[in-house]
């Protein structure tokens, strides 16, 4: 069994994501979606929230699992038997950074491999953070996210400002 690990904040999951995820879920027999606790600025959505949506946007790819995870990256691929990584690439700008992460991944574990896919040219502008902040202004979330995330966003913004 070949599994992946696409690991991410996700906060909240998009159709960017949702196209790697589906592509490289036909390359391995297992992809599990790691849910990162620990995002360095306060995320939108909480971490059951974010675990939640995800779950429910994969629910029709049937060798895709999704779990939440709160420890170095190559200890949950090693905990999930995995030995692959899978991360998306937009621009140059993700770049260096995903350079940074895959040299010191290795580094930790060299029986994890960093894999890329490129982003499909219709999603390469998109990410979690644009879309939050169109959400926040109003605006339209309809094609960058799933169904089920835009219902989310509706709710949690409307919830916010209820709150205020
Ligand atoms: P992180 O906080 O780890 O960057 P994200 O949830 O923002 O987590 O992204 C997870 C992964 O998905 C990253 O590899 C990122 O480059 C990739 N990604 C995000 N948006 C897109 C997109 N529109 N197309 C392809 N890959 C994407």
């Amino acid at each position: 069994m070949k599994t992946a690990i696409v690991p991410g904040s996700f906060d909240p999951i998009t159709s960017g994501h949702l196209d790697v995820i589906r592509r490289v879920s036909i390359l391995f027999d297992k992809i599990v979606i790691g849910v990162a606790k620990n995002v360095a600025k306060a995320p939108m959505f909480t971490l059951e929230e974010r675990v939640e949506l995800a779950r429910a946007a994969t629910a029709d790819i049937p060798n895709v699992s999704v779990e939440e995870f709160d420890s170095l990256l190559v200890e949950f691929a090693g905990a999930k038997d995995a030995h692959a990584v899978v991360r998306g690439l937009r621009a140059v700008s993700d770049f260096e950074h995903e350079f940074q992460m895959a040299q010191l991944n290795r580094e930790l574990d060299d029986t994890v491999e960093t894999v890329f896919v490129m982003a499909s040219p219709e999603y390469a502008y998109l990410s979690s953070s644009a879309v939050r902040e169109i959400a926040e202004y109003g605006g339209v979330v309809k094609t960058l996210v799933p169904p089920v995330v835009e219902d989310a966003l509706k709710k949690k913004i409307a919830s916010r400002k209820g709150g205020r």
